[in-house]
């Protein structure tokens, strides 16, 4: 096999984010201790504050009334969110020129993929050089860019390299970057989690590295504790992409008239099994979950679905789980006005890095992917145009 080329991952977070952009289009405020939130004197927090207002130790989610307390000279202000989102709006099309895979996480930040961008742009440093001067130019803004092997490091070099910093970590240098971090540097540290990590006098990934999986498990609980067991190790997910498109790839048809032959169902399945492979091939995805969707006349949807043994995108192995599905969805027989097929959970080649996927984030995904389903058949389908794609017509 040849030896997958490494992953490198960019993680871009906009520095203060909300108060930059009062800086920037108010020129008065700038050097200033600017603090955008609640309205002093009323409840709430802050959400974003200038560097200048950190110094007074006021920091992002504090009651407005303890910033208030600390810097009663800073300026105040309550959030523009359009103007905020048409800079948003601005960073990701400036973005898009530099990959064809960015991920927005939230108004200001995003994971890019830049794997083997070298070619055309340099070493990941330059990379990291350009994007910071693409963001620059196109929203006169300062950022921090991290990279990393994948999206931990690269989100970890990033809020280490702040503000208007660049760092990156190659895969060599995971080990020394992570071990002298607190342990609630990683994603999914809670209060409980510190709290348990306190009890066991563990502050440092380095000391986390120290137990082994079955003592944090037992401690943490299976889930947490693989996910600190995988972290501290700098194992985590390098995939990037719309996470709509990445959930699944599904087929349905739609019939003019109530299916009810068994023989024409299974013909049925027979082909959605064939399109759906064809789809996962042709993107190089196979899938560890199979989907069936059924809606019955009148409207009622159902989906039912499993995690099968062995990734697959192979027209035989979809055809076999659909079958069984809808052998144990109890509806055989009934007549059907919609039958879908689909594949999600893709099991990725592995590449550096990325032997394995953080649970933590597979099991966000499941859930997600849960939770659509239940709001679909909620909604009978009403919502499903977006998650099937329609072949039949209606
Ligand atoms: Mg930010």
């Amino acid at each position: 096999m040849p030896t997958p080329s490494p992953k490198w991952i960019l993680h871009l977070d906009m520095d203060a984010f909300f108060a930059s952009v009062e800086q920037r289009d108010h020129p008065r405020y700038r050097g200033k201790p600017v603090v955008v939130g609640a309205r002093p004197g009323r409840r709430g927090v802050v959400s974003t504050c200038s560097y200048e207002a950190r110094r007074y130790g006021i920091h992002s989610a504090m009651p407005i009334s303890e910033a208030y307390r600390r810097c009663p000279k800073a300026i105040y202000l309550r959030p523009d969110m359009d103007r905020y989102q048409a800079v948003s709006e601005q960073l990701f099309a400036a973005l898009a020129e530099l990959s064809p895979l960015v991920e927005p996480v939230s108004v200001d930040e995003a994971y890019v993929d830049i794997s083997g961008l070298e070619r055309l742009f340099g070493t990941p440093e330059e990379i990291g050089v350009r994007t910071k001067r693409i963001i620059a130019e196109a929203v006169h803004l300062n950022c921090s860019v991290g990279i990393g092997p994948n999206r931990l490091i690269a989100k970890l070099a990033s809020e280490a390299s702040k503000p208007d910093g660049l760092k990156v970590v190659p895969q060599q240098q995971v080990q020394d970057f992570l071990d002298p971090l607190p342990v609630n540097a990683l994603r999914g540290v809670g209060r409980q989690t510190q709290k348990i990590s306190d009890r066991l006098g563990i502050r440092t990934v380095a000391q986390l590295r120290g137990y082994p999986l079955s003592l944090l498990q037992l401690n943490f609980g299976d889930k947490a504790g693989q996910s600190l067991h995988d972290q501290a190790r700098g194992i985590a997910s390098s995939r990037v992409g719309d996470s709509r498109e990445r959930q699944s790839i599904s087929k349905e048809h739609t019939f003019n008239e109530d299916l009810t032959d068994p023989a024409a169902i299974d013909r049925v399945l027979v082909q959605l099994a064939a399109e759906v492979g064809q789809i996962a091939r042709a993107k190089g995805l196979k899938g560890r979950r199979v989907h069936l969707k059924l809606r019955l006349s009148g409207f009622e949807t159902h989906t039912r679905q499993r995690r099968i043994p062995q990734a697959t995108n192979a027209d035989n192995q979809l055809l076999r789980h659909g079958r069984d599905l809808y052998q144990a969805s109890g509806h055989q027989g009934e007549p059907l006005r919609l039958l879908g097929l689909g594949i999600s959970e893709w099991d990725d080649a592995p590449v550096m890095g990325d032997l394995f996927d953080s649970p933590e984030e597979n099991k966000k995904e499941e859930r997600l992917f849960e939770t659509l389903d239940s709001i679909n058949e909620k909604f009978q389908g009403k919502l499903h145009r977006g998650l099937f794609k329609h072949s039949g017509g209606e």
